[in-house]
């Protein structure tokens, strides 16, 4: 643990390309973005140059994404902070694969293992460390669609059924999800097992609604809890976080669901970056903050600002083909800066 772990910096932003995939290449799209080696910026075309806290080029493995921008979030759980990690970017642009949520077992020892796998290997290791504290750790794993939130660990999870989980704001514990479930695990294999069960109930609802997924936000949240003797509890929230393809509908053909779908997708995105963008702006400090505005940042409403780290890690492609979107995640992303 390095002194820069303890800064109080809200958010921080990563920037991260993937290399061209075999589609592209067939389709004979070229790279549009360069990157500056030793210099966490990116050059979109010939001259305009953005600028993050970290830029991971097509060749960054993701063990390097962990440990230098997700592991300093983990040393702060420990302290007592919450901390989110937000992966954004259009449908295709590597979020589900940067933060593993097609992981399954088989996957254990590859390095293209994603950044939830990785977290939790560390926590458990982490916990070893900790002998003069007491730990319990507990997840949860849901998906928000169409402004509904499905429970990915409760097997009857459908789409077609309205749920009946609530977002609550108690006054003296802060926003409560009714009727999600909540497991206690006691190990890495348990809390992974709860990774892979959930991942595969969102895919099962993906091929049944037509690529689904895409649309919806995924959160798996581990919380853990500190006790010292017989002091009182500490708890902390880790959200994990896959959100939903930042590309814009097309408006015209919307219709029926699919404009629905469109416009609350787009609600969740819109109000994380407004919150965001109050958050890292310290002429607002103190001023309103819109976590209201959506069931996104009300599930996270404790988790983003005050006593919390936010790391947003922004996924790009590198074809010319996606120029436009690519523009529109390095624009939001240095919006949350
Ligand atoms: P999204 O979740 O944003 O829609 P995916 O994570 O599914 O995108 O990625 C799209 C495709 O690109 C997948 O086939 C994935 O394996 C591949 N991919 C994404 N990021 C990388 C990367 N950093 N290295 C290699 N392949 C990647
Ligand atoms: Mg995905």
């Amino acid at each position: 643990m390095t002194k820069e772990d303890d800064k109080s910096i809200p958010v921080r932003v990563a920037l991260r390309c993937r290399p061209l995939v075999t589609k592209e290449i067939n389709e004979g799209c070229q790279t549009c973005l360069t990157f500056v080696p030793g210099d966490p910026q990116v050059i979109v075309g010939i001259e305009k140059a953005f600028t993050y806290d970290y830029v991971f080029d097509p060749t960054t493995e993701q063990e390097e994404v962990f440990n230098s921008a997700v592991s300093p979030l983990l040393c702060g759980l420990f302290k007592g902070y919450h901390a989110t990690v937000l992966a954004y970017g259009q449908t295709g642009s590597g979020k589900t694969f940067s933060m593993g949520g097609t992981y399954t077992s088989a996957q254990e020892n590859e390095p293209t293992v994603g950044v939830i796998p990785r977290v939790v290997r560390m926590i458990f290791q982490e916990r070893e460390k900790h002998t003069d504290c007491e730990f319990s750790l507990a997840v949860s794993y849901l998906e928000i669609y169409n402004e509904d939130i499905l429970d990915l660990l409760c097997p009857s999870v459908s789409k077609d059924k309205p749920s009946n989980i609530n977002i609550r704001e108690d006054p003296k514990e802060g926003i409560k999800i009714v009727g999600l479930t909540e497991r206690e695990v006691f190990s890495a294999n348990e809390m992974v097992g709860c990774l892979e069960l959930g991942n595969s109930a969102r895919t099962v609802g993906s091929t049944a609604m037509n690529a689904a997924s895409s649309r919806s936000h995924a959160i798996f949240t581990i919380t853990l809890e500190q006790r010292r003797g017989a002091d009182r509890s500490v708890f902390s929230l880790l959200h994990l976080v896959d959100l939903a393809g930042s590309e814009r509908q097309k408006k015209t053909k919307a219709e029926g669901d699919r404009l629905k779908e469109g416009i609350s997708i787009n609600r969740g995105l819109l109000s994380l970056g407004n919150v965001i963008s109050a958050l890292g702006d310290e002429n607002k400090k103190g001023t309103f903050v819109p976590y209201r505005d959506s069931k996104l940042t009300r599930l996270l409403q404790d988790s983003l600002g005050g006593n919390s780290h936010t790391l947003m890690i922004a996924c790009v492609s590198p074809a010319d083909s996606n120029i436009e979107e690519t523009i529109n995640t390095l624009r939001y992303a240095d919006r949350a800066r």
